[in-house]
C-alpha cells in the first residue's frame, strides 16, 4: 500500500499528528541546517528549530513573500539562498545517528563515491521551472532527483483523485514551457504508465494540428489551459470533428470560471462526446506539485484534495498575516514537508480562498484529506497589473475574468485599460472587447455585461466594443502567445 492510499482516509487527528511529526523532522534535519535563507530567518527571529514541534508552532515564524525571492541589487542571485545546501559538516552536525549509519555503512561497503551519488540524488538540482509573473523577473525553482520523484508521486495521486483509468490516452495541450503545469502532466503520465501525447499547445502545432493529433490518438483525456481547451473544442465543433473518444477534460494553470465547465460539456456533446468529466486543478511553481478535484456526475466544484504528508496549508489574514480560525476566508500559506533543492517555508501564495480549508470528509469521494475550496482568487496573477481604481472603487481584474468567462453568450473577451483622451493625468477607462455567439444580439450582450459588472463588481465599463471571433482571437493572441492577452494596459506610462 502506498503512503497515499493509507493516508487519504485517516481521521483528521491522525493526519495532524503525522504532519506534526514530519514537520519536526523536516525543520531539524533539512530546513534549518541546510537552507541559508531560513537558517538566517530562524536566528534573526530568535526561534530555535526545536521550538517547531507542531503545525500550530509554525506561527512563531514570519511568512515568506514572493518579493523575498526576487533578486536585489545586493544579491542578484537571491534564489540561491532558498536552495538546500548540505555539506559534510552540516550533515554530521544535524543528522541523527539513525540517518548517518546507513551512509557510513554504504561508505564502508561501496566507497565514498556511492555516498556522494546518493546525496547528489537527494540534493543536487537537476531540473527547473520558473514562476510566470507578467512583469516581475522570473524566479527559477530547482528540483533534485528526489523532487522529481515527488513530482511522479503527485502525478500518480492526481490520476487517483480524478479516478482516471491508466488505460486512458492523454492529449496534453499545455504549452511546452519550463512551467509546472506541463511537467506535472508529463510526469503524471509517466508515473501512471499512461499513453500521453504532449503537443506543446497552439503556439507549437496550431489548433488544427492539435485537433488532428487528438482525433488520430482517439484521446480519452484532454488536458490544458481553460481558454485554449475551450478554443480547441469550439473549432472542433465548427469543423464537424468527431471527439466521441473523450471522457474527461482536465483544466490547469488558471482558475476555472463557474460557467466554463458547462460550456465545455456542451461543446463536447456537439462533437459526440457524452458524459464527460471536467476537472479543475490547482498548483503553483513554488509548491512543485498540483492538486485536483474528484469526479462527480454533474461536474461539481468539489475542491482541491490536498496531500497532508507532502505539505501544510494555513489560511491567514492577508492584511495582518495572522492565522485564521477554520472556515474563514483568507490567503493560502504553503509549507512543504519533503522538499529538497529550492525550498520555501510558510510561503504566501497570494491566492485568496473563500471559506478557508475544508476538513470534513469529501461528500463525493469520502477522502478525509483537507480540501481547498474551488472558489479561489489567484490574486497573484494580477499583482503586476494591480487593482484598477475606477471612481474610487478597487476592481479585481480576475473577478472580471471569471464573470466574462462564465457568460454563456460570450465567446472571447479582452479588457483594455486606457486613460481618458490618452491623457496621463485623466481618469482610467475600462473598455471591454467582446466576441459573442452568433445567435446572441450585441445590444442584449452589452446590456447584460453592464448589468453584471454593476451588480457583482460595482463598476460600469466605459465602453463595450464588439469584434468578430477571428479578429478577436488574433487580438488575444490565441495561438501565437504563450498566454492569452486578456488584459491590456494601454495607459500611457507617467
Ligand atoms: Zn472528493
Amino acid at each position: 500500500m502506498t503512503a497515499w492510499q493509507r493516508l487519504q482516509r485517516l481521521p483528521r487527528a491522525e493526519l495532524r499528528a503525522e504532519q506534526d511529526h514530519l514537520l519536526r523532522r523536516y525543520v531539524r534535519e533539512y530546513l534549518y541546517p541546510f537552507s541559508p535563507y531560513y537558517r538566517a530567518l530562524f536566528d534573526h527571529s530568535g526561534v530555535r528549530p526545536e521550538q517547531i514541534r507542531t503545525v500550530d508552532d509554525l506561527r512563531r515564524l514570519p511568512l515568506t513573500k514572493k518579493q523575498d525571492l526576487l533578486p536585489t541589487d545586493a544579491d542578484p542571485q537571491r534564489f540561491k539562498q532558498f536552495i538546500l545546501q548540505p555539506d559534510a559538516a552540516s550533515l554530521k552536525a544535524s543528522w541523527p545517528l539513525a540517518k548517518k549509519l546507513p551512509l557510513l555503512w554504504q561508505k564502508w561497503t561501496q566507497g565514498t563515491e556511492a555516498v556522494k551519488r546518493r546525496l547528489r540524488d537527494e540534493f543536487a538540482p537537476c531540473f527547473m521551472t520558473f514562476t510566470t509573473g507578467r512583469s516581475a523577473e522570473p524566479v527559477p525553482f530547482f528540483y533534485s532527483a528526489h523532487d522529481i520523484h515527488n513530482l511522479h508521486d503527485t502525478g500518480a495521486r492526481l490520476v487517483d483523485v480524478m479516478a482516471l483509468d491508466p488505460e486512458y490516452r492523454i492529449a496534453n495541450v499545455f504549452p511546452y514551457a519550463p512551467h509546472l503545469a506541463f511537467w506535472q502532466v508529463f510526469f503524471a503520465g509517466q508515473a501512471a504508465g499512461m499513453m500521453a501525447l504532449s503537443t506543446g499547445g497552439g503556439k507549437v502545432m496550431g489548433s488544427s494540428g492539435d485537433l488532428r493529433a487528438i482525433t488520430r490518438l482517439r484521446a480519452d483525456a484532454l488536458i490544458g489551459v481553460p481558454g485554449y481547451v475551450y478554443h480547441l473544442l469550439r473549432r472542433a465543433v465548427a469543423d464537424g470533428l468527431d471527439l466521441s473518444s473523450i471522457r474527461c477534460v482536465v483544466l490547469g494553470a488558471e482558475r476555472v470560471p463557474s460557467g466554463m465547465k458547462d460550456k465545455i460539456v456542451q461543446l463536447l456533446e456537439a462533437t459526440g462526446a457524452h458524459d464527460v468529466r471536467v476537472f479543475g486543478t490547482y498548483g503553483f511553481t513554488e509548491a512543485r506539485m498540483a492538486f485536483a478535484e474528484c469526479p462527480t456526475k454533474g461536474n461539481e466544484y468539489t475542491g482541491y484534495h490536498l496531500y497532508p504528508d507532502l505539505a501544510i496549508f494555513e489560511v491567514v489574514n492577508p492584511q495582518t498575516g495572522e492565522v485564521l480560525p477554520d472556515g474563514e476566508s483568507g490567503e493560502l500559506v504553503f509549507t512543504p514537508l519533503r522538499a529538497r533543492a529550492s525550498t520555501v517555508f510558510r510561503y504566501r501564495t497570494g491566492d485568496l480562498v473563500r471559506g478557508g480549508l475544508q476538513y470534513e470528509p469529501c461528500p463525493h469521494c469520502g477522502r478525509t484529506v483537507p480540501r481547498i475550496s474551488s472558489d479561489l482568487t489567484r490574486e497573484s496573477s494580477l499583482k503586476d497589473l494591480q487593482l484598477l481604481k475606477v471612481k474610487g472603487t478597487l476592481v479585481n481584474l480576475e473577478d472580471c475574468a471569471m464573470l466574462l468567462g462564465s457568460m454563456p453568450e460570450v465567446e472571447e473577451w479582452q479588457i483594455e485599460l486606457r486613460k481618458k483622451d490618452d491623457d496621463p493625468l485623466e481618469v482610467d477607462e475600462m473598455i471591454v472587447h467582446l466576441a459573442v455567439r452568433p445567435e446572441c444580439g450585441e445590444d442584449a450582450a452589452a446590456e447584460r455585461v453592464q448589468e453584471l459588472f454593476k451588480s457583482r463588481l460595482e463598476i460600469s465599463p466605459n465602453q463595450i466594443e464588439f469584434l468578430g471571433l477571428e479578429p478577436m482571437l488574433r487580438k488575444i493572441g490565441m495561438e501565437t502567445e504563450m498566454k492569452e492577452k486578456r488584459f491590456v494596459d494601454a495607459r500611457p506610462k507617467v
